[in-house]
């Protein structure tokens, strides 16, 4: 029996729909090329205008919405994907391919992040300041920013949208939201949460397809105030330059290259957890993954023995069995791009000491990979990967190894593992990265805290999460106010 193929449609202006001319994609199971998840359309230009018009036309209902209101429509959709979390999680394992586990924990963060904004619409607001004059108020007002382009990328594909999406609601914006090929469909029921939960039409409008079509219009159009854009540094750098026309605000998080230091004053075993946790978790699919440690010396040759032994040990397999440590790699272009990198890990004379090879005969799968003698300028520990390479890099001492940490363009994420607090400390003033972590993952952020990179990680202009996304999905007006009393 063979069973049919769902086809899915977009939403523009609170309608799910097409035009009869739309081409649809495949969207397949990276740990079973042979299974479609589904059909999504390949929006077209003028589907982008459409959904832009809409978003438009929405806005001003929106934004006058007392901010609880819109809070409310928030916590609603908080509680529906709770109840869904079940059958989110798993699809997001069949599209994306990480494991149940970990897919259960990004729903459940998506659910968290609602919740946390549907509060925000009770206590954030504008300031009221002392004023020089007698007989003078001085106050300013947050308003929203207006339209809001969302492009997201493939690898967390319901946390990601839900940290743009929540604060551009909550303080008054409307949306135009393009998730990634590799995984529309759980941000597809994250957008049915938010209608479910009583979102007016044209306020969020969902649209896939080609990023290079779409996202081009949802980057240039006039009537867009603002894109937050997470995906690759090649894409980020493009969409800067195009936005810089009508110098519409960018929020741009990108890649990451991010090391994990083990000092020598270290406790080993968590070390090793640790490494593999940030290097593996995810496959490596990550941008603060762990993809360079910088181990001192002294204690090298235990750590990468301990660490060989535990990558060993691991299991890799389709995400949705409950035994499998590590889900596969998301599609055939992101595994021939960590072939590659093994590849040419061997060939700049780095020392293979376990994995290193790929199969993709019925799904995506490529083996945690260890290389150690990496030199800091070989291109292995220079470049981003995105999948579970990890590149040993010995360091003399603690100044080495900030020095070494440093010396990349990227600064993501960045980690230490030591006992000794002079170090720790020494590690979080001089490392040049958005998030430090001590004796904690490269991965894993709290959805209160601010979160963006340094350096060529991100635009540097605005933080995501927590109360700093006010400030990017708001502009401020002041206002003075002569009463004469
Ligand atoms: P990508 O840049 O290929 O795609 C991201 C999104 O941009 C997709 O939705 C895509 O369709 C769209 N897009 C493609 N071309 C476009 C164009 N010309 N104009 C507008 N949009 C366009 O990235 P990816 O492969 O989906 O994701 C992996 C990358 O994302 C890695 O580099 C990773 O480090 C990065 N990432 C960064 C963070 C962070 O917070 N810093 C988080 C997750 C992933």
């Amino acid at each position: 029996m063979t069973t049919k193929i769902r086809t899915y449609q977009n939403l523009i202006n609170g309608e799910w729909k097409v035009n009869q001319t739309t081409e649809f994609f495949e969207n397949r199971s990276p740990a079973n090329h042979g299974e479609v998840v589904g059909l999504f359309p390949k929006a077209s230009i003028q589907d982008t205008q459409e959904a832009i018009e809409s978003a438009y036309a929405a806005l001003p209902g929106w934004s006058n919405m007392p901010a609880p209101g819109r809070g409310a429509i928030l916590e609603k959709a908080s509680q529906i994907i709770h109840g869904r979390l079940e059958e989110i999680a798993t699809t997001l394992t069949r599209e994306e391919g990480k494991t149940l586990a970990e897919a259960r924990g990004e729903v459940a963060r998506a659910r968290d992040i609602f919740r946390y904004y549907a509060g925000e619409g009770w206590r954030s607001g504008g300031e009221a300041l002392p004023s020089s004059m007698n007989g003078e108020l001085l106050y300013t007002r947050r308003e929203a920013l207006g339209v809001i382009s969302i492009i997201t990328p493939w690898n967390f594909p319901i946390a990601i949208p839900a940290w743009k999406i929540a604060p551009a609601l909550i303080y008054g914006n409307t949306v135009i939201f393009k998730p990634a090929e590799d995984s529309p469909l759980t941000a597809l029921m994250l957008v049915e949460a938010l209608m479910e939960a009583g979102l007016p039409k044209g306020v969020i409008n969902y649209l896939t397809g080609d990023g290079a079509i779409i996202g081009t219009e949802m980057v240039g159009s006039s009537k867009v105030n603002g894109i937050s854009f997470t995906g690759s540094h090649a894409v980020g750098a493009q969409i800067y330059q195009h936005a810089i026309k009508n110098m519409t605000r960018v929020q741009l998080e990108m890649g990451g290259k991010n090391a994990l230091v083990v000092l020598k004053d270290a406790d080993l075993n968590l070390a090793v957890d640790l490494t593999v946790k940030g290097g593996f978790g995810l496959t490596g699919q990550a941008c603060t993954a762990t993809s360079r440690v910088i181990v001192e010396e002294d204690i090298a040759e235990a750590y990468i023995a301990a660490l060989v032994k535990a990558t060993r040990n691991l299991i890799v397999g389709n995400g949705i069995e409950s035994n499998v440590q590590m889900g596969p790699v998301v599609n055939l272009d992101q595994l021939r791009v960590d072939q590659e990198y093994m590849t040419i890990g061997k060939s700049e004379g780095a020392k293979l000491l376990i994995g290193g090879e790929v199969d993709d005969a019925s799904g995506y799968y490529a083996q945690p990979t260890i290389f150690d003698h990496v030199q800091p300028t070989m291109r292995i520990a220079q470049e981003e990967i995105f999948g579970p390479v990890i590149s040993i890099i010995r360091a003399k001492n603690i100044d080495d190894a900030i020095e070494k940490t440093n010396a990349i363009s990227f600064g993501l994420s960045a980690g230490v593992v030591t006992n000794n607090l002079k170090h720790a400390f020494a590690f979080a003033n001089n490392v040049e990265a958005g998030v430090v972590k001590i004796n904690e993952p490269t991965t894993g952020l709290a959805l209160n805290a601010p979160f963006g990179g340094f350096k060529q990680s991100s635009a540097n202009t605005f933080k995501e999460m927590g109360q700093a996304a006010i400030d990017f999905y708001t502009r401020t007006k002041t206002i003075y106010v002569g009463h004469g009393s």
